[in-house]
């Protein structure tokens, strides 16, 4: 078989800043050229996912990696999921504090376990036992994010944010701020199709600002923020994690592909059910055997980037993609 690769991957979806725009933009790039150079050379859709997402865990642009949103005590804590469509194996870690690369270890973890999902310092165990080093969690951590969380932490303790609420919001509706979508979702993820004719899935994330120690979100939950299965589609997501996990949207996407709706309608469908279902905001990328993608978002922008045999797309909003 040779089938003309493809591979799609998002930074986030939410309210991005105009100053914002340029490095998501040039990180989404640098993450499409690693992943799609394998694709090139025959590599597996799988391989491409999980370089793809590791440029971006390694850009401190993205809320993955070095860089992500710290946690209420103000650490670091990773999520990250990869799923291969060929044959469902997956691998996944969360709440991981030592880990420069959570995509790698859950990579793993699918390669090297009976087992799918590891957390906490069990993860971080598995990871170092199979190779990978284990870091400071403040190697994680970045100024912008320790002032990110000051400032939401001040404006909490003023009564300016309802944290009773799934997601963090704040409370005056004349404010931007009002909006959830104005809360950095910068996870990332990517899927991708071999030129065997494959399809797989990745999602990685440093969570949501100010979260409680131990929070998991949908990010890397399988069926819920990443799946991918080669006989529907391949699939990640971002955006508020809480709704996402309560209607196991990634699951409910591939299984619209699956039941014949091309996944540019199923993409859109699974946001308009979001929002019409729980209120929620965020952004979804899908992919079937066929090549045929899907990408649909309900917040301002979502950073995006597709490159297939006919060139290389990157974009902040949708509208780029028609
Ligand atoms: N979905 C992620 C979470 O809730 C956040 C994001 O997409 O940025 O953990």
């Amino acid at each position: 078989m040779n089938t003309p690769p493809v591979l799609l991957i998002h930074g986030g979806a939410w309210a991005m800043p105009d100053d914002a725009v340029e490095a998501h933009k040039a990180g989404i790039a640098a993450a499409l050229a690693a992943g799609y150079a394998l694709l090139e050379r025959g590599a597996s859709a799988l391989d491409a996912v999980e370089a793809a997402v590791t440029v971006m865990e390694d850009d401190e642009a993205f809320d993955a990696g070095r860089g992500s949103f710290l946690t209420r005590d103000g650490r670091v804590q990773l999520d990250a999921l990869l799923m291969n469509g060929a044959n469902l194996r997956t691998g996944g870690v969360a709440c991981v504090e030592r880990l420069k690369n959570p995509i790698r270890a859950a990579r793993l973890v699918l390669d090297h376990s009976p087992h799918v999902y590891f957390v906490g310092v069990g993860a971080e165990r598995f990871a170092r036992q199979h190779g990978m080093a284990l870091i400071d969690n403040t190697e994680l951590i970045v100024p912008r994010e320790r002032e990110r969380l000051m400032a939401f932490q001040k404006a909490e303790l003023e009564g300016a944010v309802d944290t009773t609420f799934s997601g963090p919001r704040h409370l005056d509706k004349e404010d931007e701020d009002s909006d959830p979508t104005t809360h950095s979702h910068d996870t990332v993820g990517a899927v991708a199709l071999d030129r065997s004719g494959h399809i797989a899935a990745g999602t990685s994330t440093g969570g949501t600002l100010s979260k409680a120690p131990g929070r998991v979100g949908d990010s890397s939950l399988i069926g819920c923020g990443c799946y991918a299965d080669d006989h529907s589609a391949a699939v990640s997501l971002t955006g508020w994690g809480e709704p996402i996990m309560k209607l196991v949207l990634g699951k409910w996407a591939v299984d619209r592909v699956a039941a014949g709706a091309p996944p540019e309608v199923a993409a859109e469908a699974a946001i308009d059910y979001l929002y019409g279902r729980l209120g929620g905001h965020g952004g979804i990328i899908l992919i079937d055997r066929q090549g045929r993608i899907g990408l649909a978002h309900n917040t301002p922008r979502m950073a995006w980037g597709l490159q297939t045999a006919n060139g290389t797309q990157v974009g902040v909003t949708r509208n780029g993609l028609r």
